[in-house]
């Protein structure tokens, strides 16, 4: 057992499976950049207010599972590490005056949050999300494209078969009559709600519609439905949304039933499922509209709406519906050499080659070589560059591994013909 190891619930991403998240992260910031949404970044930790705030002091996310940070002077701050990205972009939004820009405001920003939650598969206390936010448009048509956006993100990271499911909240006009009228009909069934239930519904009854807990499944099924009691605003709101993403052909399930963990959401809640694997705890992404959150931390009312996604449980997803994994990139060219010692030849090589844009390595050990060169296809590398006698001619060899083929090359050449024969070799074209 070694000594240390990485706390309960978190994990080292290690090589080669540090591809897929290179591809992940790429394709998220490609297609982020391809729908306007500029990269922001904000801190891991935030004041605990703006999580209390933001996120809602009657959630799971608050209650049992922020890590709340021990402050090392006694100037009475309190933080918390981020357990999700909206409360601080929104912070950030009314901190720098983003009110004057052109509205709306995209945003996207990736990374790791924290939440101190029982870990078991694709539940993790540090885990990651993509996050797209824009804030400032009220709607409906900017909730489609956030909703078609997350779609194509699986679509084109390969994830078949996922699932919109789709639902409206309300607003402050609506919600509160539901509200009432959810918790009569919880206090009806009070004897048949687990503790925390009972406790929380004279707290926050919505909470209960997302309990995890199984003896609350039955009583969820038959509770009176939101959609069903929605104001004329909202109710034609959610009906636009709907238009809009038929209009743009996705593909989505109402849920009656989904009103996410979090209490800033208005209107629009949204999240995506494998089908088949739609329990809870099984949402590979989410998010919603918040009409209200950046008045709640300190700005002017404005609109807002966004989305997370978690790039652990996607992974995790794609590897059990056998989508291959990205393969880490290879060198293209190892340099090795007839002389063990001449480290500095090697390096020098790899180094121009490197500045050529070539991905090389160099051999910088003392090995002779032979085993350079077995060291070379282990890397499956496709070239080995070779020097020997004929460097001082100003020549090296250029073996194409996979080919078996030697030739001499002039050195003030090697960074062409390697790109040429490469190039060549990656589109399937035959070398001459
Ligand atoms: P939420 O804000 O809870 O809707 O989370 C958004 C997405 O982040 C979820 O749909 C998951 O994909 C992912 N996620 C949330 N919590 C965790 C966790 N503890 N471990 C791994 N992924 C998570």
């Amino acid at each position: 057992m070694p000594t240390f190891r990485a706390p309960r619930g978190t994990r080292d991403l290690l090589p080669p499976e540090t591809a897929a998240w290179t591809r992940l992260e790429r394709l998220a910031a490609d297609l982020a950049t391809r729908y306007g949404y500029r990269r922001i970044e904000t801190p891991l930790f935030e004041l605990s207010d703006v999580f209390e705030r933001g996120v809602g002091e009657v959630t799971d996310i608050v209650e049992k599972e922020l890590y709340r940070l021990t402050p090392r002077t006694d100037d009475g701050e309190s933080w918390a590490l981020r357990p999700e990205p909206t409360a601080g972009i929104v912070r950030a939004y009314v901190q720098h005056g983003m009110q004057t820009w052109p509205q709306p405001v995209r945003l996207t920003e990736t990374g790791p949050m924290f939440r101190y939650d029982r870990p078991q598969a694709g539940r993790y206390r540090q885990f990651w999300q993509w996050d797209i936010e824009a804030i400032g448009d009220p709607g409906p048509a900017i909730d489609a494209e956030i909703i078609e956006l997350g779609a194509r993100f699986y679509r084109d990271a390969g994830l078949a078969g996922v699932e919109v499911h789709l639902n409206s909240i309300g607003d402050p006009a609506c919600r509160p009559a539901y509200v009432a009228e959810l918790t009569d009909y919880f206090r009806d069934h009070r004897e048949a709600l687990p503790d925390l239930e009972r406790e929380r519904l004279e707290r926050n009854v919505l909470r209960l519609l997302d309990s995890k807990d199984p003896a609350m499944t039955g009583l969820n099924a038959s509770a009176p439905k939101i959609t069903d009691r929605l104001c004329a605003a909202c109710a034609e709101h959610f009906a636009a949304v709907r238009a809009h993403l038929d209009a743009l052909g996705v593909p989505y399930r109402l849920a009656p039933g989904l009103v996410r963990g979090l209490d800033y959401y208005t209107r629009t809640a949204f999240e995506f499922y494998v089908t088949g694997r739609e329990g809870q705890q099984q949402a590979i992404g989410g998010g919603g509209r918040y009409d209200g959150l950046v008045e709640l931390l300190g700005g002017r009312p404005t609109p807002g709406i966004g989305f997370g996604i978690g790039l652990d449980r996607l992974l995790l997803a794609l590897s059990e519906t056998g989508t291959p994994a990205a393969a880490e990139p290879d060198s293209v060219a190892v340099v090795v050499g007839a002389d063990p010692d001449d480290t500095v030849g090697r390096l020098k090589v790899a180094t121009d080659l490197r500045s050529a844009g070539i991905a090389a390595r160099a051999e910088l050990g003392h090995r002779k070589l032979g085993r350079q060169l077995e060291a070379a296809a282990r890397d499956r590398a496709h070239f080995a560059v070779v020097l020997g006698d004929e460097l001082a001619g100003g020549e090296v060899g250029l073996r194409d591994l996979p080919a078996g083929t030697q030739k001499l090359v002039p050195l003030a050449d090697l960074a062409r013909e390697i790109e040429r024969a490469h190039g060549a070799h990656r589109h399937g074209a035959p070398e001459s």
